[in-house]
């Protein structure tokens, strides 16, 4: 199995808390789409496996794009891989871009799955995270994607967000259950150094983020969600049963991926790599044959700790089989750490298998790294 993901670098605006990468200019959009399909001629060898299982269409914002653009880009990759016939093929978007006749034509191309960047069902939260869309501009390109037939949808929403109460946060989760939609996407706000609400919260003109009302917000959809259907499957990621988002769950799992675009990372298994985050800088060297990447080859704890690290996000957890396969210094640094975890039930051990309790997962990242060699 293997996996492709497109880095779209290009936006309408920007969201107020956002540091990845992309470019609110489209002057360089059509030199852009030349310059990628010319990176997958270039590229394609870096997959030993050719059948993929999964697409994925991110950014940035995908859905500036339009059709046609998109036809061509998956007719290119279609050139040179063969396409599982269960393949998923992800496009995110953002709901003010989507209409009927795009969402039909995206429909005959073979998207088959899209995550709508919703963030939330509320204007003034909307307003905080500078979105361009509004809440009723969302539930209506939700509903015109379901009348056009694709079934399989992800909306993304974010909890803790400045000025956000529990009661708005559970209108949120509820608007999303009486959608009837399969996946859920939902992330803490993080407040990176460097974006316009750091800024905004540093000078006073919005509050902080609290933090223990945003662990509670977390308490309570893990609760609300099982209780309606959806497995926790990933910390960030709720789904109904078999509704999982392969192309996230390939990457959890340790499947390579081919990462195409500025700044898309790639992974074969023992290198990553990362292209150069810069659209300008990124075309001139694709136009001079030369693949603006940055390789690292993984040593055997980089991939001891990647195991821990993305192994623990996941409802599969860690397991000893796996563990010993990295040898006894690693299994005895695993038994010797993960005892203190297990005491305090943060995580829960099953014969063989080791995973996050729902309250181990608000420390994840500190248990994870405890668990670094
Ligand atoms: S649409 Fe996504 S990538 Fe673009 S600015 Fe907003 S959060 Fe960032």
């Amino acid at each position: 199995m293997a996996g492709i993901y497109l880095h779209i670098p290009f936006c309408r605006q920007k969201c107020s808390y956002c540091n990845f990468y992309f470019s609110v200019s489209l002057k360089t959009k059509d030199d852009f789409i030349n310059t990628f399909l010319k990176e997958i001629d270039l590229n394609h060898n870096y997959l030993q496996q050719k059948d993929l299982d999964s697409i994925y269409f991110g950014g940035g914002t995908p859905s500036v794009l339009s059709a046609k653009e998109i036809d061509l880009i998956l007719n290119k990759i279609n050139k040179y891989f063969n396409l599982k016939p269960d393949i998923e093929i992800t496009l995110e978007a953002n709901p003010d871009d989507v209409n009927k006749e795009f969402l039909s034509d995206l429909k005959k191309s073979g998207i088959n799955r899209f995550s709508m960047g919703v963030q939330s069902f509320h204007d003034k939260e909307l307003k905080i995270l500078n979105r361009s869309h509004n809440s009723a501009k969302a539930i209506e390109s939700l509903n015109m994607i379901k009348e056009v037939g694709f079934k399989n949808t992800n909306i993304d929403l974010i909890f803790g967000i400045p000025g956000s109460s529990m009661d708005d946060w559970k209108k949120n989760l509820d608007t999303f259950l009486k959608m009837d939609i399969p996946h859920l996407s939902c992330y803490n706000l993080t407040i990176e150094p460097g974006t316009i609400i750091a800024h905004q919260i540093q000078t006073g003109k919005i509050n902080g983020v609290d933090d223990d009302l945003s662990a509670d917000m977390f308490m309570y959809t893990d609760e609300l969600l099982t209780k309606n259907g959806f497995e926790h499957y990933e910390i960030s990621n709720y789904a109904k049963e078999g509704k999982y988002a392969l192309h996230n769950t390939n990457y959890w799992t340790g499947i390579p991926y081919l990462g195409l675009g500025p700044s898309a990372h790639s992974f074969d298994g023992n290198t990553r790599q990362w292209n150069i985050a810069n659209n300008r800088k990124y075309i001139a060297s694709i136009n001079k044959n030369i693949i603006p990447a940055t390789i690292e080859t993984l040593t055997p704890d980089d991939k001891f700790n990647e195991y821990m690290m993305t192994g623990l996000r996941t409802m599969w957890g860690v397991n000893i089989k796996e563990i010993e396969k990295f040898g006894d210094k690693y299994l005895y640094h695993f038994n010797k750490n993960i005892i203190k975890f297990t005491g305090e039930e943060l995580i829960l051990k099953n014969e063989d298998n080791y995973k996050l309790s729902s309250r181990g997962m608000l420390y994840a990242d500190r248990i994870a790294s405890e668990l670094f060699i």
